[in-house]
């Protein structure tokens, strides 16, 4: 379970450069055991950042984090370093999340290495069996993590974020930078895993498709907050957010026979600077529905039935926007 406010500045992790952070605020989510929640929307929409946060990687000045109930300590300290054993992280970028220097087995123990866990051969044979169980033979336990492909590094990323045997994984872009028929295959990879495994996961993505496939329920996500959050298909087919058919409609666009999208809403106007939110609905600047209500009162978020939440004054308790839009906007 996740319910924070998270600003400031980044931390260092590993090995890789600190990315810049959105604010986010007021971003509440659960995910059930064994569930997935997909979360969307624009880059710098505070994405990434939430996943930090859930991991205690960036500050958070209110809220908490719990994951199995207990809370996610937010200093960097010997607790914090335990509870990581138990979520890990998978990102976009495999080559800055792998050493260079060192070949994939050195990587996969090194977490066992860290926690002193079993002995050396022990380390080596279960670094071993979880890169068969991600789908590579023992020759890429030699190699550096250059001389692997785009999809076998990911496979790796996969097997090191496994190792400590995690109850929570937060995927962010993990097939984004994979060709189409690569990001299949680790996506399949990545569904065996969760249901052998009861993984339950927070899966970042800007492709709704790719979302679509593997999350149960789908949080959207705009400068910072969540505006709306539901069963996947529910949400994704008949996204009830003003903002949430903008997003599924610049996808059904381009695509057709998956039947994303009914009523469609074009989004006026650029996507907005992070670091200066809007009054009242951050969204009403490209909202073509604003009232004047919207710009000066934040929207609360509010169930609107079938397990949807959604955070706009014209969406009634039945989830649907439609009573208010006269027809299709695009
Ligand atoms: Fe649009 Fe108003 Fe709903 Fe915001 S609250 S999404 S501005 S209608
Ligand atoms: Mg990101």
């Amino acid at each position: 379970h996740f319910r924070g406010r998270a600003t400031g500045l980044p931390l260092p992790f590993l090995r890789r450069p600190a990315p810049t952070v959105a604010p986010v605020d007021g971003v509440s989510f659960q995910i059930p055991r064994g569930g997935t929640l997909g979360l969307v929307g624009e880059s710098g929409c505070g994405k990434s950042t939430t996943a930090r946060a859930v991991l205690g990687l960036t500050p958070i000045t209110r809220g908490r984090v719990t994951v199995d109930g207990q809370p996610v300590p937010r200093r960097r300290d010997a607790a914090w370093r335990h509870a990581r054993r138990r979520m890990q992280m998978v990102y976009q970028d495999t080559l800055g999340a792998l050493d260079p220097r060192l070949p994939v087995l050195a990587q996969l123990r090194e977490p066992l290495d860290i926690h002193r866990i079993g002995d050396s051969r022990d380390r080596c044979d279960r670094a071993l069996a979880l890169l068969r169980e991600v789908g590579l033979d023992g020759a890429v336990a030699r190699r550096r993590p250059q001389e692997l492909s785009g999809g076998q590094r990911q496979r790796v990323v996969l097997a090191r974020a496994l190792i400590l045997d995690p109850a929570f994984l937060v995927c962010d872009e993990p097939v984004s930078a994979l060709d189409v028929s690569v990001q299949a295959q680790v996506l399949n990879l990545l569904d065996d895993l969760r249901q052998t495994r009861g993984l339950t996961t927070l899966f970042i993505s800007h492709d709704l498709k790719v979302v679509r496939q593997v999350s149960d329920r789908v949080a959207v996500m705009y400068l910072g907050r969540i505006v709306e959050q539901g069963p996947v298909d529910m949400v994704l087919h008949q996204p009830s957010h003003p903002y949430s058919r903008a997003l599924v409609a610049s996808v059904a666009g381009r695509r057709d026979a998956a039947g994303l999208a009914s009523g469609r809403v074009r989004l006026a106007g650029d996507p907005p600077d992070p670091a200066r939110r809007p009054q009242g609905c951050a969204f009403h600047p490209r909202c073509p529905l604003a009232t004047g209500l919207c710009r000066t009162t934040p929207p609360p978020m509010r169930p609107a039935g079938a397990g949807r939440m959604v955070a706009c004054h014209l969406v009634a308790e039945t989830g649907s926007t439609a009573a208010v839009i006269p027809g299709d906007l695009d």
